[in-house]
């Protein structure tokens, strides 16, 4: 499997992959860019089909993370891990201390913390192998889970993106295509639901759907059906690559704002949205709320409205943005990406 002939493959600084023999961890650790600082992003686990699937999705996931962390202001590099298990039936305590003796050997280069499969509580147990972690629970600067953060920083965002569409950033009476009741996925909808928008729900798991319904009156839809649903904003909350070529002609939304991070099956899919008068609020700028939760934590921050005035830099940014691409007519992600590339110099 090459990795520095790999399409994924962006200059990233280092490429580790752990394995132990005891507890069958297979992961890869991939540091994109430490031109801001030491790098950070989370830890994902997820039963991946192949290597070479699992490594284009640490290669993807790092380089997204060295752009967030830029266009979020925070002065930390691009790194994220991703783990080869299924997290409901292959997830011990003896594996995560095993992949928090691996990101040890890393010596901080890369700090790690909560991705799609890996909870609070995980992170607690990986801890127990390494300081180079965040997202945790207890100590003098624990930030816990950082899907609510990531949440309001979608739920602003995503007024912003109204306002720059329609005029208005009210909520009451849109309606939003929620696509993953996961972490982020129900703190938005709680969000969304109590600022007074319809809201319209997929996900693979019926108890979240169940939930969903009974909480936030919501309507469910099939997964195959979100992406097509009648709707102001769609709502990509679950894995990425769901903008492609099967859905993009599809969509009815005149908005796609979430958190899921890569989006984009492809960079060209940015343009295909445009062509079709979609305002695409890029991911990497909207779903930093948790990496500027976990920066609180690395930087051990204990000035009161430091996250506050970062969330609202961070929205700030996403205003500017959308409105420098409206002016130009051109896809919000390239006006993102040169706003991410100014930083890195
Ligand atoms: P999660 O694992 O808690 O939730 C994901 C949800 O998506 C689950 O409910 C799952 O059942 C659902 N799902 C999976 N496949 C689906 C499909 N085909 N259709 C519909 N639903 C499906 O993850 P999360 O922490 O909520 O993160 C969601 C996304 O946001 C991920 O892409 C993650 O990388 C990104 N993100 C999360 C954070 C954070 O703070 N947690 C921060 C930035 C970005």
């Amino acid at each position: 499997m090459p990795v520095f002939a790999h399409p994924e493959f962006d200059g990233h600084e280092r490429v580790l992959f752990a394995h132990d023999a005891e507890t069958g961890l297979k992961a890869i650790i991939a540091v994109h860019s430490t031109r801001l600082g030491r790098a950070a992003g989370g830890c994902r686990m997820w039963p991946y089909g192949s290597e070479e699937e699992a490594l284009s999705d640490a290669l993807r996931l790092s380089r997204g993370m060295t752009y967030k962390n830029a266009v979020a202001g925070l002065d930390l590099g691009g790194g994220k891990s991703v783990i080869i298990a299924d997290p409901r039936t292959q997830k011990t305590p003896a594996l995560l201390r095993a992949f928090g003796r691996a990101v040890d050997a890393l010596g901080g280069l890369y700090t790690t913390a909560e991705d799609v499969g890996v909870s609070v509580e995980d992170m607690e147990i990986v801890r127990q192998a390494t300081t180079h972690v965040a997202g945790l629970s207890s100590g003098p600067h624990a930030s816990g889970d950082p899907s609510p953060v990531t949440a309001r920083g979608v739920f602003e965002g995503m007024r912003r993106a109204l306002a720059v569409a329609t005029g208005s950033d009210a909520l009451a009476g849109r309606t939003v295509a929620v696509q993953g009741l996961g972490h982020v996925g129900r703190h938005l909808c709680a969000l969304l639901h109590a600022a007074g928008a319809r809201l319209v729900v997929a996900d693979i798991d019926a108890a979240r759907l169940a939930d969903a319904e009974r909480s936030f009156d919501a309507r469910v839809v099939a997964p195959d059906a979100i992406a097509a649903v009648e709707a102001d904003v769609f709502a990509p909350c679950a894995l990425g690559g769901v903008l492609d070529d099967a859905t993009i002609p599809r969509l009815r939304a005149r908005i796609v704002a979430g958190a899921a991070n890569n989006q984009l099956a492809r960079p060209e899919h940015a343009e295909a949205l445009h062509a079709r008068g979609i305002l695409y609020v890029p991911d990497f700028a909207l779903n930093a709320g948790g990496i500027i939760n976990v920066a609180r934590e690395i930087e051990r921050r204990t000035d009161a409205g430091w996250l506050e005035e970062r969330l609202a830099a961070m929205v700030g940014n996403i205003e500017a943005i959308l409105r420098e691409a409206q002016a130009k007519d051109v896809s919000p992600n390239g006006v993102a990406e040169a706003f991410a590339r100014r930083r890195l110099g």
